[in-house]
């Protein structure tokens, strides 16, 4: 069995199920398998002739082991992974990936719901119930209540900036119910992270309380498996080397795709693209770590992270080792990062300007997310020449009608709802359960309320 570690160094080792019920270790790190296993070549081609959740099954059980049976690993991911990851063609030696197609139209619905169920799995075999809080600026909070909507043992609380979500954002947490409240609070995102942290320091709270943001494992791992996919689909030679460009902002994406290139995936080059916040590419041009502080507003919101906590995992993958305040304790292999990696930032202008070129070139509509991919790739081309003849897979991360002001603006077509969020679009709101404006009404809430 692997085990896992704190990239603190400063906690003990876990398994696995540890890893997902306690989301960060104690010495606040996060945890990061002992080894990676390797997949060979052949067996990575001929994946070809698999569907995602056989090819899920396969790269999952290599690290899961014998923790969870085989039938209900399976059940698992065919319940979790039951939407389509469309891979197209678009140009020349270049593909997209649309992981837009969840019920939240954003591909954060992979390892959300991937780890709603393996948590659920997990605390029916221990016998316990947790309750999560989570706290959103928006996109997270739907893709968490959605993913652990109806689940068993687990109850679910978001906080959200009540004056600052869309419409649609509100109404993916708003129309659920059940085991799902969503309480809209009298303040700022800023807010809302302060009471949940508050809350999970809080002593006097007697509640098995836990969190499913991005930085636990069990989100992290399953964001592997739509490269695995993807190589796949566009490999035609056994071995061939292939160019992935993630847009990043926690960057627990491209760590989904490190660690399968760490288990053998052959890939030429992964582009990290960021927005204006670009604290990794001057990082790795610079040998510097500087946080943004704080993080610029930029068009592509989901990436406006001024200190992206998956820079722990990623340093220690080179030899290094950073904290989670920010300060570079060990300086990682920087040479080996750029072998590997190549980052850049891409400015609002230039991805305004990216989503009116794809629309003008290829009649297909990007968001702000994968136009920054997109621009990305296309600044790695253009640096590149030798790389002109290897395939590229860029991925778009949303569906554009999630940001219909920014689409209308820039090509005057707004784009069509697709089906899930048109269902939820329709549903009728709770309303909001209580009113909060400091952490001690949210207190009294849970208190009197779980
Ligand atoms: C969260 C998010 C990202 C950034 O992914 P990270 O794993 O945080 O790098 C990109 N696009 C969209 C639409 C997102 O919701």
């Amino acid at each position: 069995m692997i085990m896992l570690h704190s990239t603190n160094l400063n906690a003990p080792q876990v398994d696995f199920k540890e890893a997902i019920l306690t989301g960060q270790a104690p010495d606040r790190g996060l945890y990061m398998l002992n080894e990676i296993p390797r997949l060979d070549d052949a067996e990575m081609f001929s994946f070809s002739d698999l569907e995602l959740t056989q090819i899920a099954y396969k790269v999952l059980s290599r690290i899961i082991g014998d923790l969870i049976p085989k039938e209900q690993l399976e059940s698992i991911i065919n319940s979790a992974l039951n939407f389509e990851i469309p891979i197209h063609y678009v140009s020349n030696h270049d593909y997209m990936m649309y992981i837009d197609q969840g019920p939240t139209c954003s591909f954060k619905d992979v390892g959300a719901r991937m780890l709603a169920r393996l948590m659920e799995y997990f605390l029916e075999v221990e016998n316990k119930n947790v309750i999560i809080i989570t706290a959103t600026s928006g996109d997270t909070g739907g893709a968490v209540a959605q993913a652990f909507y109806e689940m068993n043992r687990i109850q679910v609380v978001v906080l959200y900036p009540k004056n600052e979500v869309s419409n649609l954002q509100r109404k993916q947490m708003t129309t659920l119910g059940k085991n799902v409240t969503a309480i809209g609070i009298n303040g700022k995102f800023d807010d809302c992270q302060k009471f949940a942290k508050n809350a999970f320091a809080d002593k006097d709270l007697d509640l098995n309380l836990t969190s499913a943001n991005s930085i636990n494992f069990g989100r992290l791992l399953p964001q592997t498996l739509y490269y695995f996919l993807a190589y796949s689909r566009v490999a035609e030679d056994l071995g061939e080397k292939v160019i992935f460009s993630v847009p990043s902002g926690n960057f627990g994406n491209l760590l989904g795709g490190l660690i399968a290139f760490r288990m053998g995936l052959p890939v030429k080059k992964f582009i990290a693209a960021v927005n204006e916040n670009d604290e990794f590419p001057r990082y790795v041009n610079s040998g510097t770590y500087q946080k943004v502080e704080p993080s610029k507003n930029c068009l592509s919101s989901a990436m406006n992270v001024g200190h992206p906590s998956n820079l722990a995992r990623l340093i220690e993958m080179y030899g290094g080792q950073i904290d989670e305040i920010g300060i570079v304790h060990k300086d990682p292999d920087l040479e080996k990062i750029r072998d590997d990696i190549y980052t850049i930032s891409i400015t609002d202008e230039l991805t305004k300007q990216t989503i009116k070129g794809f629309y003008e070139s290829y009649s297909k509509i990007i968001e702000p997310h994968g136009a920054v991919g997109w621009a990305g790739l296309q600044a790695y081309r253009t640096d590149t020449p030798k790389d002109k003849n290897v395939k590229s897979i860029s991925i778009e991360t949303a569906d554009p009608a999630k940001f219909p002001e920014a689409i209308v603006s820039l090509i005057n077509i707004t784009p069509k709802l697709p089906q899930c969020l048109e269902i939820i679009n329709q549903k009728e709101e709770f309303p909001n359960p209580v009113e909060i404006n400091t952490y001690e009404d949210f207190k009294k809430y849970l208190q009197s309320n779980y």
